[in-house]
């Protein structure tokens, strides 16, 4: 075990601070990562909060860890020491399930060790829990860990660990491609990755948004239209025209609104998980044969892919960094809206110790 120094939740309520918790020590399938950046996600704040149900606290968050490979164990044959590695959402998983066996993990039939906030099979005689990538460092079976092109920016890469591949995922999935008309909802730290890779992917691309201040950004991620949706009339003309939506909404909307816009056939994508359940009316669906399906981050195996091919296009995020003691700042700005547009940890910020 050795000590490692973080920012934790002790409630729902209260800000993070610093603290101080042991990780394990390097077992034979372990890589041993000194993180140099992690990626705020607004899931950090909905599990910090207990939005999704009580949390465990403390709470570490952070799941979009990059940081350089420190130590492995004797058996790691994937990993170097030196290497820009990465982090996302899971952990650990069973392996063994139809899901796992798939590639996709984050479908476990047990349900995937999240890099935060889960029953921790490292200690599996206690009740601890996993600590996220707020921290200077983290130790991981190397089935987890992913490759980073070195030609990445680091900091710039980090949210792809998740914001990239949650959207990258469902656009692979429904294979969305050249001659597609794509809807993408909310330009947050989801929506920017998802304007970014669909482009990339040759859809012809609109970007919805509740922000004004947002057309110009969008277009210069590449939209080819951006519609305010809190305009009732833009949204109208809209209608019947969508191959594929992606909502990457954070908050309670109406998700009816959006169905109507898909063609006969059209599919509708659920990324974004407000915390409170949303109301579908049968008639959206029915009546053009749309579906709406909702997709959770990707395997370890696409997460490579997604990976290698930003290395390959050069795509990252856009990212304002911020240092420790900015965090809880920088949480109230997401809510905000304010975040352009995703806010990245600085880790050679954190505290190099904390006083009890
Ligand atoms: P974010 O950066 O806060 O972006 C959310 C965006 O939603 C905002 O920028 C805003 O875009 C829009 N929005 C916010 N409040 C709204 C409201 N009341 N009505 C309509 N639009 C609103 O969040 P994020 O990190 O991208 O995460 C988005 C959601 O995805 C979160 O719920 C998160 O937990 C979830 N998530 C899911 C997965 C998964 O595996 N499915 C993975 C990661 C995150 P505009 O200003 O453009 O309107
Ligand atoms: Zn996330």
């Amino acid at each position: 075990m050795f000590t490692c120094i973080g920012y934790a939740a002790s409630s729902a309520t209260t800000p993070l601070a610093p603290f101080t918790f042991q990780r394990r020590d390097c077992g034979p399938l372990d890589v041993q990562i000194d993180i140099t950046h992690c990626g705020i996600c607004h899931s950090d704040i909905h599990t910090a909060r207990s939005e999704w149900g009580p949390a465990s606290y403390p709470c570490v968050p952070g799941h979009e860890i990059i940081g350089r490979v420190a130590a492995v164990g004797v058996d790691v044959t994937r990993f170097k020491l030196g290497e820009l590695v990465g982090v996302g959402c899971m952990v650990n998983s069973c392996q063994t399930c139809a899901s796992c066996e798939a590639g996709l993990e984050q479908y476990c039939d047990a349900g995937p060790t999240w890099t935060y906030n889960s029953p921790d099979p490292a200690f599996p005689k206690t009740d601890a829990y996993t600590f996220g990538g707020y921290s200077r460092a983290i130790v991981v079976d190397e089935r987890f860990v992913l490759r980073v092109p070195e030609n990445l920016d680091p900091a710039a890469a980090a949210p792809l660990l998740c914001a990239g591949i949650t959207t990258w995922s469902p656009l692979s999935h429904w294979k969305v491609g050249v001659g597609h008309k794509v809807g993408i909802v909310g330009l947050g730290g989801l929506g920017h990755m998802a304007v970014k890779f669909a482009v990339a992917l040759g859809a012809e691309v609109t970007l919805f948004t509740t922000s004004a201040s947002k057309v110009e950004d969008g277009k210069r991620l590449g939209a080819h239209r951006v519609v305010i949706s809190r305009d009732a009339e833009a949204m109208a003309a809209e209608a019947n025209q969508f191959d594929f939506i992606l909502d990457a909404v954070s908050a309670e909307h109406d998700i009816n609104a959006y169905l109507a816009l898909l063609k006969q056939d059209g599919h509708m994508v659920l990324v974004g998980l407000p915390e409170k359940p949303m109301s579908i009316g049968a008639f959206s669906l029915v009546a053009k044969r749309r579906s709406l399906a909702g997709s959770a981050i990707g395997g370890i195996q696409e997460t490579q892919e997604m990976l290698d091919f930003c290395g390959k296009h050069n795509i990252t995020s856009d990212i304002e960094v911020v240092h420790a003691d900015q965090i809880n700042e920088a949480y109230e700005r997401v809510l905000r809206s304010d975040v352009k547009y995703r806010f990245v940890i600085d880790m050679d910020t954190m505290p190099k110790s904390v006083e009890a």
